[in-house]
């Protein structure tokens, strides 16, 4: 689950990172207003969940499409400007009324930056934030690093928009240190960034206690993710995180219930809710027009590749996990023929605690309850594998048959191809 930046930078601050004072609005009058409580001089800031916001430009929603393409196409249309007349999702004002301009100029606009898509995202609100007069931006950044299996403090001395091109072109410049998940977070730690990055004296203190802080953060919240984009040293030689970027692992949700308030329900994909509502947990939406039922996250993985080879798109992933019930079939079948790109269907079952015969069961439920009307390939292996064919023989619906993985795919993107 993704934060907006508001949502994540109270958390850092709660966990004793220094942020600056600021508050969220949905009108331009409340920018305003909470633009004079912070002396005028403030930042306005797109809350949307994507990045690039900087560099990002304010459209109407029929002219998402085609600026996406002029972002992702020609470099010099994607330059920052937070101030001046390119209109982008971050703009610096002096005064409560150019706060209140700024806020009526993104508010109820689609953003678009590289990072949104060619939909772009609706900005129903925006964060006025206290203006940082910034002598140098860096990068910092915790992970769940799932090769080491331990978090990772990532850090550089060349933060701010450019972060992605460093990372590209000169990834030296990013400073990487393991934390062990045991011992914590050692104030070595701290201290060895604050030092690669160059830090010294009064700013190291500061910068160690943020880089402990953002650990905490990653900790406390289960995130995968917690990054500060840039973290500034400041004119007056403070260090205080600009921007704020958090996700949270939806596998630890359960144990968030705090948290669960702060889900944007507007800014995730409507089918992965959708499928959520199910209790089809492990559903991501894909672009492709083949929809995939399969048992198992790794079979899952090798069934999109199946297909691509087979000259075919995934329309989605889709592990049903091992359920002997045939209602979270139909469940996952309803949630894929909901999308209306989807234009075959593949049900590849590997039969192990699960069984082919329930599952084949539940493809037939589906069938009779939903009137599928697109054409189905199923592909069943394994325990009770007998069973399952006899039920799909005796259905006398049109599923058709394929033994092995390849032939399965080839039938499902012959399918989709002559159902296009
Ligand atoms: P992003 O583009 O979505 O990552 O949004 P950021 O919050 O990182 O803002 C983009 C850029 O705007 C930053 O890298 C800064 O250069 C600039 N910026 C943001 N807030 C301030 C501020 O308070 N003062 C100044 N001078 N620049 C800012
Ligand atoms: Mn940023």
């Amino acid at each position: 689950m993704k934060l907006h930046e508001y949502q994540a930078r109270d958390l850092l601050a709660q966990n004793g990172v220094a942020v600056t004072g600021g508050r969220v609005a949905s009108t331009p009058a409340e920018a305003k207003a909470i633009a004079a409580e912070l002396g005028g001089k403030v930042v306005v800031k797109a809350q949307i969940h994507a990045g690039g916001r900087g560099k990002g430009r304010l459209v109407a929603q029929s002219e998402t499409a085609h600026m996406f393409h002029k972002l992702t196409t020609d470099p010099a249309n994607n330059s920052g400007q937070v101030k001046g007349d390119r209109v982008g999702g971050v703009r610096l004002a002096d005064t409560p009324e150019e706060a209140e301009q700024a806020a009526a100029a993104i508010l109820g606009r689609h953003l678009v930056s590289i990072q949104t898509g060619p939909e772009g995202k609706l900005v129903k609100n925006v964060l006025v934030a206290e203006q940082t007069d910034i002598a140098k931006e860096y990068y910092l950044a915790a992970i769940i690093d799932g090769m080491q299996g331990s978090p990772l403090i990532m850090a550089s001395a060349e933060g701010g928009q450019e972060i992605e091109v460093v990372a590209h072109t000169n990834p030296d410049a990013i400073v990487r240190v393991p934390v062990n998940p045991s011992a914590g977070f050692e104030p070595y730690v701290g201290r060895l960034l604050a030092a690669q990055l160059g830090f010294t004296g009064e700013q190291a203190d500061q910068f160690a206690k943020i880089a402990l802080g953002l650990y905490n953060t990653l900790v406390a919240t289960d995130a995968s993710l917690v990054e500060i984009n840039p973290l500034a040293l400041t004119t007056d030689g403070r260090v205080v995180a600009v921007d704020a970027k958090l996700t949270i692992d939806d596998n630890a949700l359960f144990r968030h219930k705090d948290l669960e308030a702060l889900r944007d329900k507007d800014e995730e994909d409507p089918l992965e809710i959708k499928a959520q509502e199910l209790g089809v947990a492990n559903f991501i939406k894909l672009d492709g027009n083949i929809g995939c039922v399969v048992n198992g996250a790794g079979l899952a993985m090798a069934t999109m590749d199946t297909i691509k080879l087979a000259g075919g798109e995934p329309a989605n992933f889709l592990d049903i996990g091992t359920v002997n019930d045939p209602q979270r079939v139909v469940s996952a079948l309803q949630v894929i023929l909901e999308d209306p790109s989807v234009k075959a269907i593949l049900v590849n079952i590997f039969g192990g605690m699960a069984r082919v015969d329930i599952i084949a069961q539940g493809v037939i439920d589906a069938h009779r309850q939903l009137k599928i009307d697109v054409p189905v390939v199923m592909r069943l292996i394994g325990t009770n594998l007998a069973e399952g064919e006899k039920l799909v023989e005796e259905s006398g619906l049109p599923l058709i048959r394929a033994s092995g993985l390849f032939e399965a795919a080839k039938k499902a993107v012959e399918a989709a191809g002559s159902a296009a």
